[in-house]
């Protein structure tokens, strides 16, 4: 492997004009797992020159909350420090069952969940947990700071919306309502160290008669990227949370995903997934914001 330049800017303008330096051949690194594992197994091309690590930025901390509630994980947030964050395990059921999941103790110690959501694959089980809480990337250049909402962010099988010299600084969740709940589920041959066949992940809010006032469904490994399935969450809204609904809903997303056929499982296989485990996973989100509701009156 050719030497490679590691560089540690300070703050997030510096980092973002090393990157535009040499756009193709720059990379920013954050836990590394992800890049570094897939660069020295040839899948990076061109294989990056230049890793800007953001270890040396200063950050207001690692999992906060803003005064409106929502909830912000830095860019340098690992998966280890999610899972055990009793607040997220508490209002995002499924971001914290998704990051407690992927690969393994060591992996999870160094791995982030913006690292995650930036190595848009389809395969990533943080990125579809963060999908279905709409959440938003906070971006940074080397002037300005926007948000990009994920249902925008990717844009093909390891490609996202970024531009070079452009860096994700965090990711940030609306608050839940009250009466909602939410769960993941992830399908494979293997329970840990591999990617899933398909992931799923979904939110539910009641209202105050226990209707669905809103429902969020994401899924992976069933498309080029992560995605949301806005046919299927429509068709739930009003209904009250039950299974033939949501069996319904899982039909229509079942109907509505590209999967593909690989190693991993056939597109017929991955299509049944949907439409078996999708209803179930629907269920565990209702049931919690049911549970949730029960607590909070
Ligand atoms: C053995 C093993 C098992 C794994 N198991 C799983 C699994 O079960 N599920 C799963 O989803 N993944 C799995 N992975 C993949 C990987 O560990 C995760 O995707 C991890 O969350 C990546 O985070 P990271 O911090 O290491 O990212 P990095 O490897 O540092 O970065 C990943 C990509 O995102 C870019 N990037 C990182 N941070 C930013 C930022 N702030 N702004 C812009 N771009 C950024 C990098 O340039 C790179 O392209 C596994 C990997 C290994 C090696």
């Amino acid at each position: 492997m050719a030497p490679v330049e590691l560089l540690t800017p300070t703050s997030w303008s510096e980092a973002a004009l090393l990157l535009q330096e040499s756009p193709e051949t720059s990379a920013v690194l954050a836990g590394g797992t992800d890049l570094m594992s897939r660069t020295f197994m040839g899948k990076v091309s061109p294989a990056p020159r230049r890793l800007v690590s953001l270890r040396a930025i200063p950050s207001m901390g690692t999992i906060w909350r803003a005064d409106d509630g929502s909830l912000h994980l830095h860019a340098r947030t690992t998966l280890a420090q999610i899972a055990a964050d009793p607040a997220v395990r508490e209002t995002y059921p499924a971001l914290h069952e998704a990051c407690t999941r992927i690969g393994s103790p060591q992996i999870r110690a160094r791995a982030t969940l913006v690292g995650n959501v930036c190595s848009a694959s389809p395969a990533a089980d943080g990125a579809v947990a963060a999908l279905c809480f709409g959440g938003t990337a906070e971006v940074v250049d080397d002037h300005s700071a926007f948000d990009v909402p994920l249902v925008s962010f990717f844009t093909g099988p390891r490609t996202t919306c970024l531009k070079p010299g452009q860096i994700v600084r965090a990711l940030r969740f609306p608050p839940p309502s009250p009466r909602s709940g939410s769960a993941f589920r992830r399908v494979g041959t293997r329970r840990a160290m591999d990617c899933a066949a398909v992931i799923l992940a979904a939110s539910v809010a009641l209202d105050a008669a226990g209707r669905i006032e809103s429902a969020e469904i994401a899924l992976g490994s069933v498309a080029p990227t992560p995605i949301r399935v806005t046919e299927a969450e429509t068709r739930l809204l009003g209904q009250a949370p039950l299974p033939a609904g949501f069996a319904e809903a899982a039909r229509i997303a079942s109907a509505t995903c590209d999967p593909i056929s690989d190693i991993r499982a056939s597109a017929e296989y991955r299509r049944q997934v949907v439409r078996g485990v999708l209803p179930l996973v629907l269920q565990q989100a209702a049931e919690r914001a049911m549970a949730a509701e029960r607590q909070g009156s």
